[in-house]
């Protein structure tokens, strides 16, 4: 990033990020380079290209606009957010250990235990809303202390800049999964953090239209580790879905705004609705850690659960399958607003007993505001719940 770059404004930076005009035809937009290899000069003289694992100018493009979302030098694309967290887990050893958050994104947890456990990685589960928990689980053998922050499903907020501060003087890496604040609201690196973590599919793409993930560094040799790891797994993009994120990205954050006004439309009708119990949301006042929300978040975002007082699946079922405007789906982040049930849906994959002590309730019901009209998506949930 030149000087002129690092002074504009986000919503600037969103629209130029990544993209230089290609100098051959004078396109604003970065050409889609649909090659898997690319011709030699002569034994090893090449443009900067031999073969599209390791790099690709239209992923190049995209890694580059990912490290100038997040304010760093250096991005890397990943063909889903769950191959970018296995790159992360990848720099760890058997015997090392992870602090990681409880109420965590269902197949990140699934990945923990089901695979990283077995190859003899530690993981310490603790409350992320209390940075004691972290500390009193770090110990020397601490590698890694992984983050969500909103988390999923219960939008619970960490202090990262409390938990980075503990981190002082230990070897172990922060990491956050940024995917519910996005860069438009959130940026973990200037909290202290050493990698950020997207599922791109979600905010970043914007559209429902790709599957993707994304890690972001400022330190180059974390950078080199992961880099690595990238190329010898090899699950990256292909050059059509990081075109369509290149264009996705552009309006992440005026997309963001209308998530964000809906999410505050959605937590203000239903805090007073009659059915619903509670609302979970950090731009409520009265939301645990929503003062730290309001200091290291921009807005609070679109994301955003709730639970009836009818604490039965069967409750929560017909509200989550009577929606016209809410799609029943899973996923998030897209333009078009998503309604789901976590217990049976993206967290059915988390044992009953932990889900119970999380407090993923049975009338618990996720939303993904789009950016619809706020008065059609009040409206479509005002007659699910009277059904
Ligand atoms: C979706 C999601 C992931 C996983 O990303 P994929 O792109 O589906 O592999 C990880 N973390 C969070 C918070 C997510 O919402």
């Amino acid at each position: 990033m030149n000087d002129v770059k690092k002074k504009l404004g986000f919503g600037t930076i969103a629209v130029h990020a990544g993209v230089e005009v290609d100098q051959q035809t004078g396109a604003i937009m970065t050409p889609v380079y649909m090659s898997s290899t690319f011709v030699q000069d002569a034994i090893g003289v090449h443009k900067g290209y031999e073969y599209s694992r390791s790099s690709n100018p239209t992923r190049d493009a995209l890694e580059r606009a990912f490290a100038e979302l997040e304010g760093c030098d250096h991005g890397l694309a990943f063909s889903s957010g769950l191959a970018a967290i296995d790159a992360v887990l990848k720099t760890l050893k058997p015997g090392d250990e992870v602090i990681s958050g409880d109420d965590l994104y269902g197949g990140t947890r699934r990945l923990f235990t089901s695979l990283y456990e077995g190859y003899g990685i530690i993981f310490h589960f603790v409350d992320p809303q209390d940075v004691a928990a972290v500390g009193k689980a770090l110990n020397e053998k601490t590698k890694l202390v992984w983050l969500e922050t909103p988390t999923n499903p219960l939008m619970r907020i960490t202090d990262l800049r409390a938990v980075a501060d503990l981190l002082q003087g230990h070897k172990a890496l922060l990491a956050v999964d940024n995917t519910f604040a996005t860069p438009a609201l959130q940026h973990p690196l200037e909290l202290g953090a050493d990698i950020v973590m997207h599922s791109v599919t979600k905010y970043l793409g914007g559209h429902s239209d790709v599957v993707m993930g994304a890690l972001m560094t400022r330190d180059a040799a974390v950078d080199e580790v992961l880099r690595t790891h990238q190329n010898n797994s090899g699950a990256v993009p292909g050059p059509m879905d990081c075109f369509l994120v290149l264009r996705g990205i552009k309006t992440l954050n005026l997309r963001m705004k209308q998530h964000c006004s809906n999410g505050a439309a959605m937590a203000d009708f239903l805090t007073s609705h009659p059915a619903v119990d509670k609302v979970l949301w950090p731009g409520l006042a009265n939301f645990r850690n929503h003062d730290v929300a309001a200091r290291q978040m921009a807005d609070f975002g679109g994301m955003l659960s709730f639970t009836l007082k009818d604490d039965t699946v069967a409750a929560a079922r017909k509200v989550c399958e009577t929606t016209a405007v809410f799609a029943l789906a899973e996923s998030l982040g897209g333009v078009e607003s998503l309604i789901e049930h976590p217990a049976l849906m993206t967290h059915a994959s988390v044992p009953e007993p932990a889900r119970n002590a999380l407090g993923i309730a049975n009338s618990l019901i996720r939303i993904s505001c789009g950016i619809e009209d706020a008065e059609d998506l009040v409206a479509d949930l005002r007659q699910a719940l009277s059904a």
